[in-house]
């Protein structure tokens, strides 16, 4: 799978987007709301004062005469102290007073009952050229409308008001996108461009470049996330370099016997070999199966040991018995190298608990391999202890030894040492190895002590049976 659609563009697309909607979000409903509540506030103020001059001056503006002409000085007054223009207009839209001019005028549609409100914001009749505000209050007298008190000022100081607002908020909303661009710089740099990088890491693990190296560093989540990768890229490649180890060993293995049955049968059927030596190289050959056969098992066996949940069939039983019984049938071998194996064991008896059908197999190839490498006239020591609560087992033989630098490796599938490869040609080196798998799966564990041209000792630990421990 390519990577086709990156992140980055769907998040710059959605940064855009985001300024760009506040932006309109701002410029529409802020400013409609601003204005609104601007519009309302000046207009409940002016509503006030056309309220207080309705009230102080309404039934002598209507007397006429001088009473008129003083009512006319003080609105003039008003008009400089709140700076609006101030009139008074009767019901049928004649106006009676104006505090800027003397001009007589009638506004013909003048109705405010049908405005619904006590303001209106427009060109009053076309009367002004701007929007203005407009504040009525009725005058009454004898309980009736008589005309209105009409307050009036420019919108312009309140639009001049709106956008000082709006600046502000305008100057907010760059700030705080400035802000969240350096969070997107920050992000980018913590977390786009390092799973850019475990992105590439993962595709190259795909091809089998398994040594790539992400370097991505940080304690984060993602540095973790990239040390992990990384780590199981590395993992993989060595398993899958052993599993190449492993196949070439097989086939090695397998390949040697059957070159050479193949060269004395080939030898045989074609007179080489002349037939009163038959048999003695038909032996030879059964030999070879016979190895190959070994080596079969011992593949089927190790696979069974390393599928997981191998299954065990735990159970107490006497460790000295089977150490007994198997050197029994080590009995013949022992005779033609001159072998003897001297058993130094703890107790008659010492139960110990695990598999014994398993436990067996080990002791056997513990005590083969000692045979096997081992000098004839000389002695073999199989010993049992008990320490709290585990029996430990020791085989140990006087032969030809482990150099140092194999004694780590012996463990190892088809390992066999140089010294040994001479005096033993039927080994497979798959004995040591499913020794191991046995003794891992009882969770024990076992050792080797070796020095070359000395002599080896394997140890391995085995459970005390839980009785015994209680006696
Ligand atoms: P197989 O057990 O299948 O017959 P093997 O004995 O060669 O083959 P392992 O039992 O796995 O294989 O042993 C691996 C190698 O370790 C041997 O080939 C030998 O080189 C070395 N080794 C094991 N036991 C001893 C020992 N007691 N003394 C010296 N070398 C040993
Ligand atoms: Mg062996």
């Amino acid at each position: 799978m390519k990577l086709h659609r990156t992140l980055y563009p769907k998040l710059l697309l959605a940064y855009l987007l985001f300024f760009l909607l506040s932006f309109i979000l701002i410029s529409s409903f802020n400013s409609r709301m601003i204005l609104n509540d601007l519009t309302r506030t000046r207009a409940e103020s002016l509503y006030r004062e056309s309220r207080l001059v309705a009230t102080t001056y309404g039934k002598e503006i209507y007397n006429g005469g001088a009473v008129r002409e003083d009512a006319l000085l003080q609105l003039a007054a008003i008009d400089t102290f709140i700076s609006a223009e101030i009139r008074v207009i009767d019901t049928g839209g004649r106006q009676i007073l104006d505090s800027r001019s003397s001009v007589e005028t009638v506004f013909s549609d003048f109705d405010p009952a049908a405005i619904g409100s006590y303001y209106m914001v427009g060109d009053f009749y076309g009367t002004y050229r701007d929007d203005y505000l407009s504040v009525f209050y009725p005058i009454t007298a004898g309980y009736r409308v008589r005309g209105y008190v009409v307050i009036q000022m420019p919108m312009s100081d309140i639009y001049a008001s709106r956008d000082r607002l709006l600046n502000i908020s305008y100057l907010t909303m760059l700030f705080m996108y400035l802000l969240s661009l350096l969070v997107l710089v920050v992000f980018t740099f913590v977390v786009y461009i390092p799973i850019r990088r475990i992105t590439t890491a993962a595709e190259e693990y795909a091809r089998g470049h398994y040594e790539y190296d992400p370097s991505v560093r940080g304690r984060d989540e993602i540095g973790y996330l990239a040390e992990t990768l990384y780590y199981m890229a590395s993992e993989i490649g060595r398993s899958e370099d052993n599993q190449k180890k492993f196949i070439a060993n097989v086939s090695h293995d397998f390949r040697s016997p059957l070159t050479s049955i193949r060269g004395y049968l080939t030898a045989m059927l074609d007179g080489t070999i002349p037939p009163e030596l038959h048999e003695k190289y038909l032996k030879v050959v059964l030999n070879e199966t016979d190895r190959l056969t070994k080596l079969t098992n011992g593949l089927l066996e190790l696979n069974s040991l390393n599928t997981r949940g191998i299954v065990l069939t735990i159970s107490d039983f006497d460790i000295n018995q089977v150490i007994r019984q198997i050197c029994e049938t080590f009995d013949v071998l022992c005779r033609e190298k001159k072998i003897s194996i001297e058993l130094i064991l703890t107790g008659e008896s010492l139960f110990v608990s695990g598999d014994m059908g398993k436990i067996q197999q080990v002791v056997a190839n513990l005590v083969d391999n000692a045979i096997k490498f081992s000098h004839s006239n000389s002695i073999i020591r199989i010993e049992t202890t008990e320490k709290s609560d585990k029996v430990f087992v020791s085989v140990k033989d006087s032969g030809i030894g482990i150099p140092d630098d194999a004694q780590k490796l012996v463990f190892d599938r088809f390992y066999k040492t140089d010294l040994s490869r001479g005096k033993d040609k039927k080994g497979t080196g798959l004995g040591l190895a499913i020794t191991k798998e046995i003794i891992q799966a009882h969770n024990q564990n076992i050792n080797v002590i070796s020095t070359e041209g000395v002599g080896s000792e394997f140890i391995f630990t085995l459970a005390k049976a839980k009785e015994q421990e209680e006696e």
